[in-house]
């Protein structure tokens, strides 16, 4: 079986997003662990956590992917919004120990015009900073697809946020197929070759979750904006293809696909199907 999930609304909490990972038959999800635009978090709610717990244990659940909001910018020339940063990462890492072992994701960040070494400098001070040898979450650094400034978008400088982070085993990497496929590593044709050069320059083994989506534009466009399985640029048979990709096997699959629960119920049914593992 396929580890495979989608992202879901967080808010009525763990045990109601556990409920819908197994309506639809998946075994992992992704959530926004606070408004996306940023705001404050909603209070854990101890006894919705410990049934949650349950029944991830219970169903055999993979690792869950929680999502930082998109307003988390480590490298900003702005220190208020640096600030913002690492108060919501020592929040969020803080409220994950509640639901142990999972995964925590964010996009580096966007230099806004300071160059993207001084941006791979700050993301890996903050790293260095907020990570903390007793925590059991591993955060996760998204591929980019390299809209404006972003930091992130080639596999050289995720490498070189990496190479600078001390705590080196609580830091990996999720790869998002639409975001790479925008950044120019052409995963529809050259598969083989887009997950060589991963693991020569990041390593096979910091892959850690994939962001699994279709893209409404064109490769190498830079541009970031997610379809449903083979109703886009990527396309079925390539999506079938990286799923089934042996270098990729026991990894959290997640869906970020334009979708109601339904349509994410049809996704998963479809690649489970054309699962071979
Ligand atoms: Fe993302
Ligand atoms: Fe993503
Ligand atoms: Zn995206």
């Amino acid at each position: 079986m396929l580890n495979i999930g989608c992202h879901l609304s967080s808010s009525k909490g763990f045990t109601a997003m556990a409920r819908n990972v197994l309506k639809i038959n998946a075994d992992t999800f992704q959530f926004f662990t606070r408004n996306p635009q940023g705001g404050r978090a909603k209070e854990i709610d101890v006894k919705d956590v410990a049934e949650f717990n349950n029944i991830a244990k219970r169903h055999n659940f993979a690792k869950f992917v929680a999502h930082a909001p998109y307003t988390l910018n480590p490298c900003s020339d702005n220190p208020s919004t640096r600030e913002f940063a690492e108060m919501v990462f020592v929040d969020d890492l803080h409220r994950m120990e509640f639901v142990p072992g999972n995964y925590y994701n964010f996009h580096p960040g966007s230099h806004v015009g300071q160059g993207v070494e001084q941006g791979i400098a700050m993301i890996s001070d903050l790293l260095n900073k907020i990570l903390q040898p007793s925590q059991s979450t591993m955060v996760l650094l998204e591929t980019m697809s390299g809209k404006g400034s972003e930091v992130g978008a080639s596999f050289e400088e995720l490498q070189q946020i990496m190479s600078r982070v001390k705590l080196k085993d609580k830091l990996g990497v999720c790869l998002d197929t639409c975001h790479v496929y925008s950044a120019g590593y052409d995963i529809v044709n050259n598969l083989d070759a887009v997950l060589t050069e991963f693991d020569k320059i990041i390593g096979l083994k910091n892959l850690k979750a994939v962001h699994l989506n279709d893209s409404k534009m064109p490769f190498a466009s830079h541009k970031d904006r997610h379809e449903k399985i083979g109703q886009g640029t990527i396309g079925k048979e390539a999506i079938i293809r990286f799923i089934n990709h042996e270098a990729l096997k026991n990894i959290p699959f997640i869906l970020e696909t334009p979708n109601d629960l339904n349509g994410w119920a049809d996704e998963i049914k479809m690649l489970q199907e054309a699962y071979k593992g």
